[in-house]
């Protein structure tokens, strides 16, 4: 999914405020503006005829275009003329339509979406077999939305109760479910921390084409209880760019030292229970976590550190690797079916990077990553207060983020005060 169009060319018409426009559940049929999802409307017109084709996977440009007839020296000024369409860059799958005239064989226009927001049309400008473009501009709207629901096997399954096709479609959903995920990387394991019947909520950006279509645009904010304690996540950005991102309702930043888990969300199997259950894994007084995953998973290292050991190890762990991290921690990832490409110990890694992939290497009935959480040698289940605290707002920032945090809360929880909830004392 790229995600380059997702940041710019939104025309922003007005952002309606979450009060009057609250998604619970079922309730979907109180959108007055509700209608199906549209293709774009073709012309039907006696005199044409039109067919839709795909770039195929080992095709080029000049493939397509000969399917319409344009072939030699009529596609070379077909290229003149098409300036906007990134002939070397076209991915497979890429639809065009084509049009030709019922009397002749050969097509006099071809229509392809760039991007959501721009369709190029190329015509033929008369009949010296010339042709011209057009760029046209689609203007998506932006819509504020909530989006509450209860978690009974998934957060995927949840959403899709929640929310019907014709509000977000089902692809858009996912990208919404990781998004989610995203902001609480460091703080939840939506595969592991979720108990059943725990509720999330959401504020979201929904866009909206001039042609029906619907996607999801990002999270502004969220809540989610993690086995029934509330976790907020409120979008922060200062215009000097001192601070970026998601903080909690205390205004410290939701990124951490570590990573709640070294498989990304959008990787794994996302019903609850989906957990590895070890028949076999009586190799060692089990002290780590083990993560279902299929063959090839990319496994990402949790936080910055060193490569301490990285191969095949005689014990049960299979290909192992292992990283030091400040203050006395270590994290082992064991079973894996690789390595990252040149890793080596005393290289540097970064957090979310892909250090490994699963496997089911040394003592393992099944594909799954062993992982461990090694402080001053001693493997431990990790936990929340391990990975680390969030850097909070700047000391400066701190009023400008109160009342963006204000804000945003009236709007996910529009039915509570405004004043900001009294935070557990975790830490
Ligand atoms: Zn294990």
């Amino acid at each position: 999914m790229p995600s380059s169009w997702r940041a710019s060319h939104y025309i922003v018409a007005g952002v309606l405020v979450a009060g009057g426009l609250v998604w619970e559940g079922a309730t979907s049929d109180a959108w007055p503006w509700r209608r199906p999802l549209t293709a774009p409307a073709i012309v039907v017109d006696a005199a044409y005829a039109e067919v839709t084709t795909r770039l195929g996977r080992r095709e080029m440009l000049s493939d397509v275009l000969a399917r319409g007839g344009i072939t030699g020296r009529d596609y070379a000024a077909f290229l003149a003329a098409a300036t906007a369409l990134p002939v070397r860059r076209l991915r497979p799958g890429l639809e065009f339509q084509l049009r030709r005239l019922k009397t002749d064989s050969v097509a006099s226009r071809v229509t392809v979406r760039l991007s959501p927001d721009r369709r190029l049309t190329v015509s033929r400008a008369g009949s010296d077999s010339g042709w011209v473009e057009v760029v046209e501009t689609i203007p998506w709207t932006i819509t504020r939305l909530r989006v509450s629901a209860i978690m009974e096997s998934s957060l995927y399954e949840a959403l899709d109760k929640a929310v019907a096709d014709t509000f977000l479609p089902a692809a858009e959903r996912r990208q919404l479910a990781w998004a989610i995920a995203d902001v609480y990387d460091w703080e939840v394991d939506f595969t592991r921390d979720i108990r059943p019947g725990d509720r999330f909520t959401v504020l979201l950006e929904r866009l909206e084409s001039s042609e029906g279509e619907r996607r999801f645009g990002r999270v502004l904010a969220a809540r989610v209880d993690v086995a029934r304690t509330p976790q907020y996540a409120f979008y922060f950005e200062d215009s000097d760019g001192g601070a970026t991102g998601f903080y909690d309702e205390r205004g410290r930043s939701l990124r951490r030292a570590f990573l709640r888990a070294p498989l990304q969300f959008r990787r794994v199997s996302s019903r609850f229970g989906s957990r590895y259950h070890p028949i076999l894994h009586a190799w060692r007084a089990h002290e780590g976590v083990d993560f279902a995953a299929a063959y090839g998973t990319p496994v990402r290292a949790t936080a910055d550190g060193i490569v301490t050991r990285v191969g095949r190890e005689d014990g049960g762990y299979g290909n192992l690797i292992e990283l030091r991290h400040p203050n006395g921690i270590r994290t082992r990832y064991g079973h894996l079916s690789g390595f990252a490409r040149g890793l080596r110990p005393g290289e540097q890694v970064s957090q979310g990077e892909t250090i490994g992939f699963v496997g089911s290497t040394g003592l393992s009935t099944g594909p799954h990553l062993h992982y461990e959480f090694l402080v001053n040698g001693r493997a431990t289940n990790p936990q929340r207060r391990d990975m680390g605290a969030g850097t909070p707002v700047p000391q400066q920032l701190t009023a400008d983020y109160d009342a963006a945090r204000d804000a945003l809360l009236a709007q996910l929880e529009p039915k509570q005060p405004v004043a900001p909830p009294v935070a557990a004392a975790r830490d």
